[in-house]
């Protein structure tokens, strides 16, 4: 059975889209049908943003309210969204192959977590300050939602990564358009559907769903405050160039080439399932996974046997069982990407250790075999250019110096890790990383803290407090000096 919508969430209405035009979804594991959504057209669009832009101006409306009211607001909508938190799961793993397991915890269980913890950082943190002056008076300084956002998304990690931003944004006051990616509709009307029964005021949010056109409408929309893409550095590029001619302040997550460091002291096999994490967790399909390995020579073959037993001991298959560990791509453009850069990493003269095809037995859906590359050097493409598939570089280096030139030898600075016995020593290590994010014998993302990049994998930051503050701008009002 197919599931199908025939209506548009636009402005907390299921309303009848502008054309009959539709997005079909494919299963990444057995490449059949799963369901189809309108696509929104430019008018659906303009609907959208003038009925954000409506709810945002209204004096009396979500943008004025106090934050405890938008919390309870936001209360209710984690509330729906728990109610469907495993069909959230099952429809992103279908959709891109991403194993059921993680797809409870981030795509299931993250987005009420975000709600909760963006309302309540604003519910509980001062939004306004007074602050004496140098010149007699005083300063009153407010913090005010910035307005009408523009969310972008895509395909990879699509629940957590849209509430990476409604969360902040609406706690913050503003109202949003989201563009989900067309490979992962179906999770984002699911997500529409909580937001309805949550009762979210009209013009708070809609979802348009399209492709890189509409992206591009909607980000330059006259109606738009802000926009905030995560996505290709590519489409990153092209995204900065409009806001900058439009002067639109924008917030960017893009791709990422990080390196896992492992030292010379490091006892892979004790943090193997962290190791895991940090470097191929959801089939190789996230921007901040470390897939530069980087091993001191002393110590090259152990590591790269290593990286290597941990690639062929992961079970590969239906992305629905619970013991799966690596399921398929998301679609056959992006398995043939992955497999591209593989034949690349051979004509490049870097060394297959296991892996390098497509797993026996696995006949449909878009499955590559987890695949390691030994005797790489960093000027390889393989370890220059993003990949986004299941594929590990080992590269490697003398001394901890050189480990971190190879590192910040990267176009990019998103992520990254350090393996090492010595948590001080590692952490030093971490210090001298160019990258926006880096972990000490693990990598998570926690919800207190800044996640973004420097370089080409971004500008601005999500999570933390200076996720909430990328949707606010600052107001002074220079109070009355006679008064004071
Ligand atoms: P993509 O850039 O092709 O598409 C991402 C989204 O942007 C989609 O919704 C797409 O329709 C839209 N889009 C594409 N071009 C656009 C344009 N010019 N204007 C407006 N919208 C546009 O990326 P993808 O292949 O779907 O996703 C994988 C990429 O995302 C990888 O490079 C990955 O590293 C990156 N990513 C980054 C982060 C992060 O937080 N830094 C997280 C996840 C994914």
């Amino acid at each position: 059975m197919t599931i199908d919508y025939d209506r548009l969430y636009l402005a907390g209405q299921w309303t009848e889209p502008a054309t009959e035009h539709r997005i079909d979804v494919h299963s990444a594991s057995t490449e059949e049908l799963l369901g189809a959504v309108p696509e929104a057209a430019e008018a659906d669009v303009d609907d959208a943003v003038a009925a954000a832009r409506r709810a945002f101006d209204d004096p009396a409306g979500w943008s004025r309210w106090e934050p405890h009211q938008r919390a309870d607001v936001l209360e209710r909508f984690a509330v729906a969204l728990e109610k469907r938190a495993q069909e959230t799961a099952r429809r992103v793993t279908v959709q891109n192959g991403m194993p059921i397991s993680l797809a409870q915890q981030f795509e299931g269980g993250f987005p009420p977590v975000l709600l909760r913890y963006f309302s309540e950082l604003v519910t509980c943190s001062p939004q306004e300050e007074t602050r004496p002056g140098m010149l007699g008076g005083s300063s009153r300084v407010i913090r005010e939602p910035v307005g009408v956002v523009a969310a972008v998304v895509p395909w990879n990690v699509p629940q957590a990564i849209t509430f990476l931003k409604l969360a902040p944004a609406l706690a913050a006051g503003c109202t949003v358009v989201l563009k989900p990616a067309p490979e992962t509709v179906l999770d984002a009307m699911l997500m529409a559907e909580a937001a309805a029964e949550a009762e979210l005021p009209a013009g708070v949010l809609s979802v348009v769903p399209g492709g890189r056109e509409l992206g591009a409408y909607l980000i330059a929309h006259p109606g738009v405050d802000k926009v905030s893409f995560t996505g290709s550095t590519a489409a990153g590029r092209a995204i900065a160039e409009t806001c900058g001619r439009l002067l639109r302040p924008v917030t960017l997550e893009l791709g990422g080439k990080s390196a896992a460091i492992v030292l010379d002291d490091a006892n892979l096999s004790e943090t193997i399932e962290s190791f895991f994490a940090a470097t191929l967790l959801n089939n190789g399909q996230i921007c901040w996974l470390g897939t530069r390995v980087l091993a001191p020579r002393s110590r090259y073959g152990e590591v790269v046997d290593a990286v290597t037993d941990l690639a062929r001991s992961l079970a590969i298959g239906d992305p629905l069982a619970e013991t799966t560990q690596v399921g398929p791509l998301v679609s056959a453009r992006q398995r043939d990407r992955v497999e591209s850069y593989i034949a690349k990493g051979r004509g490049e003269g870097a060394r297959v250790t296991t892996g390098g095809g497509r797993p026996a037995g696995l006949d449909r859906g878009w499955f590559v075999e987890p695949t390691v590359f030994a005797d790489v050097d960093n000027q390889h493409t393989i370890a220059q250019e993003e990949i986004f598939g299941p594929v590990l570089s080992v590269i490697p280096y003398g001394d901890e110096d050189e480990a971190v030139a190879i590192a910040n030898a990267s176009e990019y600075g998103l992520g990254g890790s350090v393996w090492t016995a010595d948590p001080d020593r590692g952490e030093s290590v971490a210090r001298r990383v160019e990258s926006g994010t880096i972990g000490v014998n693990a990598y998570a993302n926690d919800p207190t803290a800044p996640f973004g990049g420097i370089k080409s994998s971004g500008i601005g930051r999500e999570l933390g407090p200076e996720g909430l503050h990328s949707y606010q701008v600052f107001k002074t009002i220079y109070l009355d000096p006679s008064k004071g």
